[in-house]
């Protein structure tokens, strides 16, 4: 299985060394919006969106937390669509989009890809469709006015490394599970996929820096901050980061666990695609 990582997004909200650990007080922090393109035996399979053409346009679309607040700067070039096209594909050999959490710095690209199913762990989309008064402001219904061909998943008993699980897709030669890690969103869930005998685990927003999965962790004051502040219950999205820090350590050469925020690991791990293709 082919995996290509895409940075679909970028928001530089102020402080670097507050967010990124390094760097200026003054200067602009990075925070990148991970995304993967999944070469499958059905098509590509996308691991989020990032912003979409429609943000780049209009960037009021994203709401005041991401436009203003974190500074975000959706540009037509990052978005998936163009990413896609760049790879070589066209945007409807995109068959399915898998949703980690529909926050608006994860769904601006769905409207670019109309005919893919959207999976979404079920009580993420309930959230969607009947937010409370606190969780009105992150989603952002335009991102969804299309109409988006929804496939609703819920877990059924499977376990995964001791976590709930569900298998999405059984049509395909890869397997690829939604492990929900609610906290940030009500619905909020990873995204496995069995790589080579590997398991990849794309964990969304369950953090945001991959040193919080040390021994000790750390994270930088502004990215705990942003999270704490952000979380529909903030003591399971802890535990379940907990959780995740422990798996991590104990099953590290079978699992592979990256997050959506973190500028450095996707860099690292681009720079290793790109050095391995001179190589090859
Ligand atoms: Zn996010």
């Amino acid at each position: 299985m082919r995996v290509h990582h895409l940075n679909c997004g970028s928001l530089h909200p102020h402080g670097r060394r507050l967010v990124n650990g390094r760097g200026g007080l003054l200067e602009a922090g990075v925070i990148v919006c991970h995304c993967l393109a999944i070469e499958t035996s059905e098509g590509l399979v996308l691991v989020d969106t990032g912003f979409g053409i429609e943000d780049a346009r209009d960037p009021g679309r994203l709401g005041a937390a991401s436009h203003r607040l974190m500074n975000a700067r959706p540009v037509v070039a990052t978005t998936a669509h163009s990413q896609v096209k760049a790879l070589g594909f066209a945007p409807a050999d995109v068959r399915h989009i898998v949703a980690t959490h529909l926050d608006p710095d994860h769904t601006g690209g769905l409207a670019d890809f109309p005919d893919a199913d959207v999976h979404v762990f079920a009580p993420e989309l309930e959230a969607a469709r009947h937010p409370s008064l606190r969780e009105r402001p992150r989603y952002r219904s335009a991102h969804w006015e299309h109409g988006p061909h929804w496939v609703e998943h819920e877990t059924g008993g499977d376990r995964w490394f001791g976590f709930e699980s569900v298998r999405i897709l059984p049509g395909l030669d890869e397997e690829i599970v939604l492990v929900p890690l609610i906290g940030h969103t009500r619905g909020h869930t990873a995204v496995a996929l069995n790589a080579d005998g590997g398991w990849m685990m794309h964990c969304g927003d369950a953090f945001f820096d991959r040193r919080e999965l040390d021994t000790p962790p750390s994270c930088p004051p502004m990215l705990r901050f942003f999270q704490n502040l952000m979380a529909v219950d903030n003591t399971a999205r802890k535990a379940n980061r907990e959780r995740l820090r422990e798996l991590s350590q104990r099953r590290a050469e079978d699992i592979d666990m990256l997050c959506s925020h973190d500028p450095d690991d996707l860099e690292r791990r681009q720079a290793a695609i790109d050095s391995a293709a001179a190589i090859g």
